[in-house]
């Protein structure tokens, strides 16, 4: 018997990101930087700790997040909280720091992990990731459908072609209460036919019955009244102004009556991207506006409207489309042969990964063929043959690992020849 040490595994729920992966994570990463930048959005990194009653204040009490999700501690008498989203993290930033004073329009992005204790399963994780923007301090619907168009633009770009933009209008506090009071009278005539959160929902939050997943209510919910139906002429003219503009720049959407956030503080727009390749957890992007945040968290009266992508279900919706790639490929790897070439080896491959070119070498002396097999297994672009009679020539061999094709080269002239035939093959 031995006693073998049991090895420690990552936490339920969370997961090692690992190569070649991490380069497509990386990439989608890039491609939000490029094009928020491009909207003139700038990133704002926020603490991963918060004290628990922001998110109490700011995403909602009654919401399954803050009830039953959140991984909250004490940090001696202070109730800390690990952020389940980031919205009200920026907002409560945006107040700390009065970037209010900074005049027009604060747009802002962010990409980073978020915590829920929900139940893990493909796509759904305790610890997953989120690429996020807000713009603060316009009502503008012309704001709302700009959001919009980035979005769509950056999922575009990483390669995403099947999904569906739903779009809906939740009012505001002037016109939601008679809404709910329509939804809340239905709901006592059909809730003993709905599922035990259904009937608890009815008389608590009445708004979240819209939310349910039960197949059974489904038919049921669909005939209950629609918040559409009861906006008051201000969120209508948002709403019918925020469609038209839409449909202008081509952005095609489903108004969906049952996309609603049952949180006062979210107002008028609410959207949300689905995508058919994520099957279960099919819901890729959340967002809409919510013009009563800022205030509900001790700061002045802001509109604000923002999205958050869930990146760990973007990464799965990208593979499926198989647009991008992962991994890093090897432009070129170095062979070198005996304790002379080895230093000049070691020099060149500085040069070349200076020059930014991905340069493999091993640092084990080894026979020409087992060194070839390495460059072969890697899936170098190249190998670069160092002997001690290219040494002494002041020539190296430059092989085309594709075609075989072998050129002799001074060293300070590969990066070039390397970079020259990769541009062409690319
Ligand atoms: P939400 O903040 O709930 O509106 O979620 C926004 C997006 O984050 C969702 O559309 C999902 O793509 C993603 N998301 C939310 N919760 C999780 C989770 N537990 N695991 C992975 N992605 C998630």
């Amino acid at each position: 018997m031995s006693n073998r040490i049991e090895p420690i595994r990552s936490v339920k729920g969370t997961r090692d990101l690992l190569p070649p992966d991490t380069s497509l994570w990386q990439r989608v990463e890039a491609e939000a930087h490029r094009i928020f930048a491009a909207y003139h959005y700038g990133e704002i990194r926020t603490p991963i700790l918060e004290e628990t009653a922001l998110f109490a204040r700011g995403v909602g009490a009654e919401t399954d997040i803050v009830t039953k999700e959140m991984y909250t501690f004490l940090d001696h008498e202070d109730s800390l909280t690990l952020r389940p989203e980031a919205t009200a993290s920026v907002v409560r930033a945006y107040i700390e720091h009065s970037l209010y004073n900074l005049g027009g329009v604060q747009k802002l992005y962010y990409i980073g992990p978020m915590f829920r204790r929900e139940r893990p399963q493909k796509g759904r994780y305790r610890q997953f990731y989120q690429i996020g923007a807000e713009v603060l301090g316009s009502q503008n619907p012309l704001v709302d459908v700009e959001v919009i168009e980035m979005l769509v633009l950056f999922l575009e770009r990483v390669g995403i072609r099947e999904y569906q933009l739903l779009v809906n209008s939740v009012g505001c506090s002037t016109c939601r209460p008679a809404y709910l009071e329509a939804l809340r009278v239905a709901l006592q005539d059909v809730k003993g036919a709905m599922c035990v959160d259904c009937q608890r929902r009815a008389d608590t939050n009445p708004l979240r019955v819209l939310d349910c997943k039960v197949e059974a209510d489904q038919a049921i919910i669909e005939k209950l009244p629609k918040i559409i139906d009861h906006l008051d002429p201000e969120c209508r003219q948002h709403f019918d102004r925020v469609s038209s503009e839409l449909q202008a720049r081509g952005l095609v959407y489903h108004v969906t009556p049952r996309l609603v956030r049952g949180l006062d503080y979210y107002t008028r727009t609410t959207f949300e991207i689905t995508s058919g390749a994520l099957g279960a957890q099919n819901a890729l992007v959340g967002g809409g506006r919510y013009d009563g945040l800022s205030e509900m968290l001790g700061g002045p009266s802001t509109p604000g409207i923002g999205f958050s992508i869930g990146q760990d279900r973007l990464i799965l919706a990208v593979q499926a489309a198989a647009v991008l790639q992962p991994g890093n490929p090897l432009a070129a790897y170095v062979v070198w042969m005996g304790e002379p070439t080895l230093a000049p080896a070691a020099r060149l491959v500085r040069e070349l990964r200076a020059q930014g070119l991905t340069v493999g070498i091993d640092y084990d002396s080894m026979k020409i063929k087992k060194a070839m097999g390495i460059a072969n297994k890697l899936q170098a672009r190249f190998a670069i043959i160092i002997g001690e009679g290219e040494l002494a020539s002041g020539k190296y061999q430059v092989k085309n690992m594709a075609t075989s094709e072998q050129t002799e080269l001074a060293p300070e002239l590969i990066g070039e020849f390397v970079r020259d035939k990769l541009r062409i093959t690319n």
